[in-house]
């Protein structure tokens, strides 16, 4: 089978799912250490909300959501960050997608506006308030994360109120009627007082935890010695890219790989 996916745009009607993700209160459902199930391991009725996915493989996906993690006979609930590293790309970002859907669908039973029961879309993947007309499609939050640069160094810094104390890029929210460059200049100032110049678009990613866009750049220092600023940030300094610390975040992550462009453009350049 391939493992291609393709994910739906327009949504209903849904066609009758073959592969079945379950989901409750930010954990998924597990069977035999697979998650994409070939059938609805419990009874429907037990089921709060569906959503239709995309294909997987050629067949029609969904996800079910739960009002909560139910014993099912068999089955595991395993919460999203653990697949993070212990399942390929594809499946990782699969498993963020549904998630994110059925959370959507959770939060937006009623009308943030008026307070009157939502409905779905006739169409689109969204939630419509029968009473005011607003239109809720699922929210997604853009963040900016960079990493400064300044020559054959860079700037990791480690975050106070993180338990893993992993070194890493600095990173933000995007405010309102930001550009993703300024948010990226505004953050770096407020985290660790240093002063951006040029930056450069390195790709993006999707980070479900619980609803991000992490759009990756690497920022070229302009001014100002690292000040983390405490609240945030417990310690930000230059590295050597032959000397960086080795608490560094994972491959998967956007963040490890803006570390890796840049090891490997000053690799190349020697
Ligand atoms: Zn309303």
């Amino acid at each position: 089978m391939s493992q291609e996916f393709v994910p739906a745009g327009s949504v209903r009607p849904a066609p009758a799912f073959q592969c079945h993700i379950i989901v409750a209160e930010g954990q998924i459902l597990f069977r035999a250490g697979r998650f994409v199930l070939g059938e609805l391991p419990l009874p429907a009725a037990q089921v709060a909300g569906s959503h239709y996915l995309g294909e997987l493989g050629g067949r029609p996906c969904g996800v079910h959501r739960l009002a909560e993690p139910l014993a099912v006979a068999g089955c595991e609930w395993r919460g999203l960050r653990s697949l993070l590293g212990a399942e390929d790309e594809l499946h990782f970002a699969l498993a963020g997608r549904a998630m994110q859907v059925a959370s959507w669908d959770r939060d937006h039973r009623f009308c943030g506006r008026c307070g009157a029961a939502t409905r779905d879309h006739p169409r689109d993947r969204a939630r419509v308030c029968p009473q005011c007309e607003l239109v809720v499609y699922p929210r997604i939050s853009p963040c900016v994360i960079m990493l400064v640069t300044r020559g054959e160094h860079c700037l990791l810094a480690r975050h106070a109120h993180h338990r893993h104390g992993l070194y890493t890029a600095l990173a933000g929210f995007i405010e309102p009627g930001e550009s993703a460059e300024q948010a990226l200049a505004r953050e770096v100032q407020e985290e660790v007082s240093v002063v951006v110049g040029g930056c450069r678009y390195i790709g993006s990613q999707p980070w479900p935890f619980p609803g991000q866009l992490m759009l990756g750049y690497l920022a070229e220092w302009a001014g100002g010695e690292p000040a983390p600023d405490r609240d945030e940030i417990a310690e930000a300094d230059w590295y050597h890219w032959r000397q960086l610390p080795e608490l560094l975040p994972p491959p998967q992550t956007l963040s490890g790989q803006l570390i890796q462009t840049f090891v490997d453009e000053n690799n190349n350049r020697q």
